[in-house]
């Protein structure tokens, strides 16, 4: 077959185009090919009407011209593929998939077929068009096998979603095995359908398998549902909240749990210090405690409330533990051992509240310890400050006189949270603990601090009232 110079689509695109017109750069080409459908290496020579310039530009610079040509052109949209097959224009064999292109000088427009659309590349929007062309037939593909998948159980539509909502919220922490072997036949399941949505494949295969799956997935929740009921009632299940709260903070624990069959033991108890979960237990650690003195009384924040009331607290005292420790050494066996019981001596790390009537409820404590030593602790009624007091004192002046020296009253102001600090270690301390602690913070005071004397200190305690009064008219702006 003689070597064409100019095929079939491109004669056509070109007959269509603009620029082939342009005589100064093509000569007589466009007029000259108006009886052509292609143009053969024969009919080239053969031809007399062809100028030299027309010539040039078909044995060696057709590139110029369509891509020039290529330049009119632009995409406006392509066919759905639903609708059938659609002859393309320039080499006239249908086509499923067609691109509408339409020229921007002379307003012709043509269909291309996929095919031809590759011989001229870079037509304007082309690829934009194909692309959200891919992207429609890929969505529509899926959507179809989407609903291929739905119909393979129609009676249960929605059975994975449901399980997985169902496993999502069961009620206890389950036994180790059957967790992990719910959890992957879930995702079995899951990865069945979102492979068959997105690859497709082969649906009564995808169907077997997924009948498969749901039997053995329906056992185990049956198994779940039998151990739930079965554990329900039990002190040491670990319920979701706390399962929850495990698997973010402590997840070592929580697969801990899970392997002693979803059941707390001392060990795992250590750490479910999860404000809510130890909450629940108050009554039942209340019920261990062994001084009479002391009770629960509630929670405050992370930590566990107790109040001490006896001899030495006549007003009570209201403390807190944290959760975390209480539970480290105490919580971890009121759950466990039916004849384990606390006191006092267990209460670790300790904080007394910093109430006023805490501060009182201390002062009046250690009133007479200190008063052997001549020491006072006092909180100014109108601005709540602290001090330490030292009581005159009588001493006499040497070992080798009588005359006595009588020192004045002193006063030292005090950090809230230093007193409150001090205390903490002195809750439960006795006379002779609570006086040799004091002891020491006294002789310290003495070398290190110049003592107040009450003139000073009132007059000290003026400026700060005065300065509250002034802070507070500042807050109330329109009272
Ligand atoms: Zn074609």
């Amino acid at each position: 077959m003689a070597k064409l110079l100019i095929r079939r689509d491109e004669m056509i695109l070109l007959k269509n185009s603009e620029a082939g017109k342009n005589f100064d750069l093509y000569g007589n080409l466009f007029a000259a090919l108006q009886t052509y459908d292609v143009l053969s290496e024969d009919e080239f020579n053969k031809s007399q009407t062809l100028d030299d310039k027309a010539r040039a530009v078909i044995l060696n610079n057709k590139k110029i011209l369509f891509d020039e040509i290529k330049n009119e052109w632009s995409g406006i949209g392509c066919n759905d593929e639903a609708t059938g097959e659609i002859r393309c224009q320039l080499c006239r064999t249908k086509n499923k998939l067609v691109f509408y292109i339409h020229n921007k000088l002379n307003d012709n427009e043509l269909n291309v077929g996929s095919e031809c659309i590759k011989k001229f590349p870079g037509i304007e929007n082309v690829a934009k068009i194909r692309r959200t062309h891919n992207e429609q037939q890929k969505y529509q593909a899926e959507s179809k096998r989407r609903i291929e998948f739905d119909e393979i159980d129609l009676t249960d539509i929605n059975y994975i979603k449901e399980s997985e909502e169902w496993f999502k919220n069961f009620k206890i922490l389950l036994p180790y095995k059957l967790f992990h072997d719910i959890e992957t036949l879930l995702y079995n399941l899951n990865s069945l359908k979102t492979t068959y949505i997105k690859s497709g494949g082969e649906i009564t295969y995808v169907k077997k398998q997924y009948f498969e799956l749901k039997t053995l997935l329906k056992k185990c929740k049956k198994e779940a549902e039998n151990i739930y009921q079965r554990n329900k009632g039990q002190l040491l299940v670990c319920r979701k909240g706390l399962a929850d709260w495990l698997n973010s903070n402590h997840n070592d624990i929580w697969e801990a749990v899970m392997k002693n069959g979803g059941l707390l033991n001392t060990e795992t108890l250590k750490y479910c210090y999860e404000t809510e979960f130890v909450q629940s237990h108050l009554k039942r650690f209340n019920a261990r405690i062994s001084d009479g003195d002391i009770s629960i009384i509630g929670m405050n924040g992370p930590s566990i409330r107790f109040m001490i009331k006896n001899s030495d607290y006549i007003y009570p005292l209201y403390f807190g533990m944290n959760c975390k420790v209480f539970m480290q050494n105490i919580g971890c066996y009121c759950l466990t051992n039916k004849n384990y019981h606390f006191g006092k001596k267990d209460l670790v790390n300790i904080s007394v509240e910093q109430t006023n009537s805490n501060f009182d409820a201390m002062c009046n404590r250690i009133m007479s310890p200190l008063e052997k030593i001549g020491l006072q602790i006092e909180r100014s009624e109108y601005t709540g400050e602290k001090y330490y007091v030292r009581l005159p004192q009588t001493t006499r002046a040497s070992k080798w006189s009588n005359r006595v020296e009588t020192t004045e009253l002193g006063y030292k102001k005090i950090a809230e949270s230093a007193i409150f600090t001090k205390f903490n270690a002195l809750v439960f301390a006795s006379d002779e603990e609570i006086e040799a602690a004091f002891a020491r913070i006294l002789s310290q005071l003495n070398r290190t601090t110049k003592w107040l004397t009450k003139v000073e200190k009132e007059k000290m305690e003026e400026i700060s009232k005065s300065l509250t009064i002034q802070q507070q008219r500042e807050f109330v702006p329109y009272a």
